[in-house]
């Protein structure tokens, strides 16, 4: 077993999660530090690299529930320790970067139904930023591709930081339904599901996975590492919006149980196409609760 790829990663989320800590803790000691002036260019600087850094971790490694009790809490601090004119400076940072990483390419998309359902969903790679959404760095037909995973009561994806056991990922076996109306074009299924936190199958990264073409497009929509044996279609068959299609699993090139969704033109030009979800734009740390 390649242990080595195992400890990599381990090397690779242990010091993300201690970001946890050290982030909010250094806002807050900003926050509280005397100002040199009402306007202290230093004080916007640094908030706009912590704020930033905020923004861009992946909060369902540790908690999702953070940045809801965390941003209002630091405003807060700074209002009440470098007065209102800082205050309003650091609540406009928010705001602006808030905007910034969900700026929204401006060329026509698809709009889906979300895939998955009866949770709270959370979006751990996604947009167009290359800050939030690492795939297009691999391949330019998935600039806009989502890594989906599920958040639990406490608001992570896992019990654990990187649990081996693939049952301990809220995700995994999760159903997944058709995005939309179309047909299959390919179905693969047989892949095993990965062992957790191990780079492996890059020959076939996509593992169990189902290519669809939506209704009435030339888009091909591909709904990647789904659990083996758990197919409900194939190749040339007709589907529904909402059709029970698979579960979420963890086969082809994958460190831990996710759904990847990205959709693109027909094969040969490979131009990624923009997705949303009920007309909603999602990035890193969108949340999209489904019933
Ligand atoms: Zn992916």
């Amino acid at each position: 077993m390649p242990r080595s790829h195992r400890g990599s990663l381990r090397l690779m989320i242990y010091p993300m999660a201690i970001l946890t800590i050290v982030i909010p803790l250094l806002l807050l000691l900003l926050a509280a530090a005397k100002p040199a002036s009402s306007i202290d260019p230093g004080f916007i600087l640094i908030s706009a690299i912590l704020l930033c850094a905020f923004f861009v971790y992946r909060w369902d490694i540790s908690s999702y529930a953070v940045t809801v009790l965390f941003l209002p809490a630091y405003i807060a601090a700074v209002f009440l320790f470098r007065g209102t004119i800082a205050g309003a400076i650091a609540f406009g940072l928010i705001v602006l970067l808030w905007f910034l990483l969900r700026l929204r390419p401006l060329h026509k998309g698809l709009d889906l139904d979300f895939p998955l359902k009866g949770g709270l969903f959370y979006i751990a790679h996604g947009g167009g930023s290359g800050l939030s959404n690492y795939h297009g760095r691999f391949a330019r037909s998935q600039k806009y591709a989502l890594d989906i995973t599920q958040l639990n009561s406490i608001g992570a994806r896992a019990r654990g930081l990187l649990p081996k056991e693939l049952d301990r990922y809220r995700i995994y076996g999760a159903h997944v339904y058709s995005p939309c109306a179309g047909t299959v074009i390919a179905a693969f299924d047989g892949a095993p599901d990965a062992l957790i936190g191990v780079l492996q199958n890059q020959h076939a990264p996509t593992g169990n996975h189902l290519w669809i073409q939506p209704e009435g497009t030339e888009i091909l929509l591909i709904l990647a590492h789904l659990q083996p044996g758990s197919l409900l279609v194939k190749a040339g068959d007709t589907i529904l919006a909402g059709q029970l299609l698979a579960r979420v699993g963890n086969s082809g090139h994958t460190t831990e149980p996710h759904l990847h969704i990205h959709a693109q033109l027909e094969p040969g030009n490979r131009i990624p196409v923009p997705l949303t979800f009920r007309r909603r734009w999602l990035v890193r740390n969108s949340i999209f609760w489904s019933h």
